[in-house]
């Protein structure tokens, strides 16, 4: 038996974060962290599955509540993390992925309590120059030439904080990405540290 293990996912929008975090999810490696957000959702979002989407009074509310382990402002709204979603999980010693930016990271970093500093393992994750990031976010029919241009803005400035982390990952194809990815969650799981009666 072991405690789980809280695989922190931060890169810029492109980098292709979200789809390695939800692969790990959909394969039963680990359990995603909902995050909450005031943003509205995209086409194809559910409530409850890619976010909990909130109105901003009721976000801050939360905030207040004390529910969040971690919230921030990204690209004009609203993001969190809900201690829910986390610290029950690692004491069962189920695996966490949160796929959350790089305000929040420095945020859970600072976190003192020794469940989730025990847990936490920090990957940021970047595409390999600035003409494919471009290209990448451009690939995305969902966002407007507004958006892109602001996304390609804040990710060129998310960028320069990768070495906060513990380990990088530059992205190449999605299967070596992947691969990558499970690697290091399946090394983790044998850190002595994590299991409860060395
Ligand atoms: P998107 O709106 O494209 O889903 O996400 C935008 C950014 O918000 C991404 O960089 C993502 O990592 C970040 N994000 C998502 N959830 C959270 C969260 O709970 N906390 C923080 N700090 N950032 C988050």
């Amino acid at each position: 038996m072991r405690t789980g293990i809280l695989f922190l996912v931060s890169g810029p929008s492109g980098s292709g974060k979200s789809t390695l975090c939800r692969r790990l999810e959909s394969e039963g490696e680990a359990e995603f962290s909902v995050s909450c957000t005031t943003r509205a959702p995209r086409e194809g979002e559910r409530d409850g599955s890619e976010y909990h989407f909130l109105k901003r009074e009721d976000f801050e509310r939360r905030i207040a509540a004390g529910d969040f382990i971690e919230h921030a402002e990204v690209h004009g709204n609203f993001y969190g993390t809900l201690r829910s979603e986390v610290v029950d999980r690692l004491a069962e010693g189920i695996d966490v992925v949160m796929d959350i930016d790089v305000q929040g990271a420095a945020q859970v970093r600072a976190i003192e309590d020794p469940v989730i500093r025990g847990a936490l393992v920090d990957l940021f994750v970047m595409p390999p120059d600035e003409r494919e990031l471009e290209a990448r976010l451009r690939g995305r029919a969902t966002d407007s030439e507004e958006v892109i241009q602001l996304r390609l803005r804040n990710a060129i400035e998310e960028m320069s904080h990768w070495s906060d982390y513990s380990y990088r990952l530059v992205s190449a194809t999605r299967e070596e990405d992947y691969a990558q990815f499970k690697s290091l969650l399946v090394a983790e799981r044998m850190r002595i540290s994590r299991l409860r009666n060395p």
